[in-house]
């Protein structure tokens, strides 16, 4: 139609089907192979396939290229024949995916957060291509982390124009690996190097080699910044006390004086698996940072008591109206109760990402219980700090990064401001009918013969329980296979209750 070009057939894909205006995505001829399904109130067939076959039945285009195998020879014989294929299909495509056929099965196998254990997918090779590195920028994260962006000249990869790519630290651009191991062959990255980027699926760009030949004279080594570049502070690489190596991220000392940091946090906090706040994006944060209207997590909400008083008056801004700054203030007010997961994901604490603030949030049941406990454990001997330990999933590192938070003051000074204007809610008990287990404390020991230890613990938490890895006083059952041992003995000790695992399938209805 003379418009802009697509740059790949996803973002048209993608582009159409986000249309605000339907006539426009009628328009577009969108088609889909139908592989997958929602809810279903009757299960047309036990597999995977049989599925397919259904919907193909029902009228639904299915991709012919889909097959059942017998054995992994046969699962990469299909990969090897469709990467053939693959130019000439009139489509894009990146890889394959295996697929447990057998539904049951799936279910037994379960999810790890998002993704499923039943399927995998196998990539096609990363496709690569030669350009110019113009720039390198650093970037301050809410860490305070200075993580190197590379610059580059635009170049097509795969159908998708790439002008940024992943540095990750200062040996990286050195040329030296995580382990002080050579990449590229030992080679430096300079401003002004040819290099061959790489970029495989979803995964962001990276440079996997650069052209020496092609080095312009006078190209200088890369000095990375030792003063962070937002607020001047110091930046270092902290040593582990532990392995007496040096960290490979260099971090802003500035803490709470660091623009960048404070504002990196307020993005994280008001993102989408977080505070979520319609209307309060990265640029407001930018924005309302810069003229000091909001500098912390507690200042959003303070927003409208303060424009009421006239101190700041949104609706005077540029881009505002008196409509769009009363449509912020509700969507604001809209999150002064929240759920616990995403109030602790918030909090932008080392490692707390949101599968661990959901471990949490669970164990825990309520803020008051949760941080009181973290400020317990920050002894890191007592039961607090066991406790927290044992927590199937959460391992050291991230219990000391909690310990670590809760032990500094600014930080409790700014969580004791929130919570005037936000009440984390209670964390919901599972939804799981009327599992008998809902809620209480499994211990699986010794061997199982029904089922995997993953296999358990997936069962157990479809049914409401939590898994712990260790027997205490808190345990309320434990299904012991034979062989078992010290944790069978701790059991019967502190009087628990012992079953077998086919009890364990009778008592869930498995
Ligand atoms: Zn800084």
């Amino acid at each position: 139609n003379g418009g802009k070009t697509f740059a790949n057939p996803r973002n048209a894909a993608a582009g159409s089907l986000r249309q605000l205006n339907p006539e426009i995505t009628a328009s577009r001829p969108l088609r889909f192979f139908a592989y997958a399904w929602g809810d279903m109130s009757e299960m047309p067939a036990d597999t995977q396939m049989g599925m397919v076959e259904a919907f193909r039945d029902w009228g639904f285009v299915i991709n012919d290229r889909m097959k059942r195998c017998e054995s992994v020879e046969e699962l990469v014989k299909v990969y090897h024949g469709i990467e053939e294929e693959r130019a000439t299909l009139g489509y894009d495509i990146d890889g394959v995916v295996y697929k447990v056929d057998r539904l049951d099965l799936q279910t037994r196998l379960g999810f790890i957060s998002r993704s499923p254990r039943w399927a995998i997918a196998h990539k096609f090779p990363a496709e690569q291509a030669f350009t110019l590195l113009n720039d390198i920028e650093i970037q301050v994260g809410r860490t305070g982390a200075l993580t190197p962006v590379a610059k580059l000249e635009p170049v097509t990869v795969g159908g998708v124009v790439v002008s940024n790519a992943t540095l990750h630290n200062e040996d990286y651009i050195k040329g030296i690996g995580p382990n002080g191991e050579a990449i590229r062959e030992g080679k430096d990255l300079r401003v002004g190097d040819t290099v061959k980027i790489q970029r495989a699926g979803d995964v962001i760009p990276q440079i996997v080699d650069v052209d020496l030949a092609k080095r312009p004279e006078g190209a200088e080594p890369f000095e990375f910044p030792t003063v962070c570049p937002a607020c001047g502070s110091h930046a270092v690489r902290e040593e582990n006390a532990k392995t007496g190596r040096r960290d490979a991220i260099r971090r802003c000392t500035g803490g709470l004086i660091c623009p960048a940091q404070a504002t990196e946090k307020l993005k994280h906090f008001v993102s989408r698996n977080a505070f979520d706040i319609e209307g309060f994006g990265d640029k407001q944060v930018d924005a309302f940072y810069a003229d000091g209207f909001v500098t912390t997590p507690a200042e959003i909400f303070t927003l409208e008591a303060r424009d009421r008083q006239a101190l700041t008056k949104l609706r005077n801004r540029e881009g505002w109206g008196a409509v769009s700054a009363r449509n912020l203030f509700a969507a604001i007010n809209e999150r002064r109760s929240i759920d616990l997961h995403r109030f602790i994901f918030a909090l932008g604490i080392r490692h707390v990402g949101e599968g661990n603030a959901k471990l949490l949030a669970r164990a825990y049941g309520s803020w008051e219980a949760f941080s009181q406990a973290m400020v317990k454990a920050g002894d890191q001997t007592g039961e607090a700090w066991r406790d927290l330990n044992d927590i199937d999933g959460i391992g050291g590192i991230v219990a000391e990064a909690l310990t670590e938070f809760f032990a500094e003051e600014h930080n409790l000074a700014q969580l004791a401001a929130l919570l005037e204007e936000v009440t984390p809610k209670e964390a919901e008990v599972v939804d799981t009918g009327n599992s008998p287990v809902a809620g209480k404390t499994v211990v699986f020991t010794g061997s199982l013969e029904r089922m995997t230890r993953d296999e358990a613990k997936a069962m157990a938490e479809r049914f409401g329980a939590k898994v712990s890895g260790s027997v205490s006083k808190k345990t309320d059952l434990i299904v012991a296979g034979p062989g078992a041992g010290s944790k069978l003995k701790k059991a019967e000790e502190l009087g628990l209750e012992v079953i077998s695992e086919d009890d364990w399938f009778s008592l869930v209805g498995a």
